[in-house]
């Protein structure tokens, strides 16, 4: 028998139908089981308001038998009293009461909440990871561990939360049978000479290739491009504030039909685990504005290449003057692009980027994240419910 290979992880979704075949899905229906108790209320609503997206977003495939407490008890045994938050409410029960075993039979996805101490510790930036524990034969998982690293100053949980549960389903994390698309080497072109860099590319993206084809307005990609081996996430540097790259921003990250199309493509077996309802992501999917016809010097060469040959374009948020016709419009202020957040004072001499690139020498731009590209630095704090329009 198959058994679906999970990767390491490293990591800083009412609309059910059934399909013409005899296998049916139905509304992702969440529960996170804390033995830990709730998190500080504010967390605790962006996570219900997630699974209430979850809820709307996401269909799954249907198991035969619903999840059962003693079959939680195997996977998470340590507790007896536990929290058990879904989209509708928040608990706390007995493993063995009557209620319990409702709220899980109702459930088609388990989410366990662990602490490791340690991994929070060791990355002070790290605000939660999550991964599927590995499922039977070529079945869907229905377990999955997310640990929650008590760091409750980040302004964006309900994006977190969304961005980690894609993870519990198996975002980046399962290995196919199939051969991945070969690593492509080539050189990064800037003023000051060429260097020999990678490019890695996500697993289960044949469809999402040809939406960042689509996306970026390049017809000869290779792929898409993740970051680093591990492929758990969309790199940062093409994506930006794309759902799924490993930097969330503290405003808006879209979930957009890049990750949609991995999302269903991530699955063993004939039928798909998962299925986006587009009713409920296309306006967000249309919102997702990073690299937008950016063309194929930006995705497959440099930035540097991508502003030489931009003509007169919208680059931002990486710099150029084309920039200042352009405004940022939010529903309380309007303001003009500008030049003035481009130059950037790091000492770079020791940092290497994902894709192997060395800084050069006094080089004062962005850092390895943004592969000391000259970026705007405020692009990260962009508030939520904004758009790019010429002024
Ligand atoms: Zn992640």
């Amino acid at each position: 028998m198959f058994l679906p290979l999970l990767r390491l992880f490293q990591c800083f979704l009412l609309f059910g139908f059934c399909s013409s075949s005899s296998i049916s899905y139905e509304n992702l229906n969440i529960a996170i089981v804390s033995g830990y108790g709730k998190m500080p209320r504010n967390v605790q609503i962006e996570l219900q308001r997630s699974l209430i997206w979850f809820k709307n977003a996401i269909s799954v495939r249907k198991f035969e038998k619903s999840i059962t407490s003693t079959e939680l008890l195997n996977v998470y045994p340590k507790f007896s009293w536990i929290n058990i938050q879904t989209a509708e409410k928040a608990q706390d029960l007995h493993v063995n009461s009557l209620e319990f075993a409702k709220l899980l039979e109702m459930s088609n996805f388990v989410i366990l909440i662990n602490r490791d101490i340690q991994k929070c510790q060791i990355d002070s930036e790290l605000l939660a990871n999550a991964k599927p524990l590995t499922p039977e034969g070529l079945n869907r998982p229905k377990f999955a561990i997310m640990n929650v690293c008590q760091n409750f100053q980040f302004s964006n949980f309900f994006d977190l939360f969304r961005h980690e549960i894609l993870h519990a389903l198996g975002f980046g994390l399962f290995i196919p049978f199939e051969d991945s698309i070969p690593n492509r080497y080539y050189n990064w072109w800037t003023p000051k000479g060429t260097q020999n860099v990678s490019q890695i590319f996500m697993d289960f993206s044949k469809r999402a290739k040809r939406v960042v084809s689509s996306h970026f307005n390049c017809s000869t990609i290779f792929g898409v491009e993740a970051d680093g081996f591990k492929k758990n996430h969309l790199n940062e540097y093409i994506f930006g504030n794309e759902l799924m790259t490993p930097n969330l921003e503290s405003g808006q990250n879209y979930f957009s039909e890049i990750s949609a199309a991995i999302l269903e493509e991530t699955y063993f077996g004939e039928k798909p685990w998962y299925k986006v309802n587009r009713k409920y992501t296309i306006e967000e999917s249309q919102k997702y504005w990073y690299g937008k016809n950016f063309g194929c010097n930006f995705i497959k060469f440099s930035c540097w290449k991508f502003l030489e040959t931009a003509g007169n374009k919208l680059t931002f948020p990486f710099c150029s003057i084309n920039n200042e016709r352009y405004c940022l419009i939010t529903p309380t202020y309007k303001i003009r692009l500008s030049l003035k957040n481009c130059q950037q004072t790091f000492n770079h001499q020791t940092q290497i980027t994902e894709n192997g690139l060395k800084a050069f020498p006094g080089a004062t731009f962005s850092n390895s994240i943004h592969r000391f590209c000259p970026i705007d630095k405020n692009f990260i704090n962009i508030p939520k419910n904004h758009r790019i329009e010429l002024c």
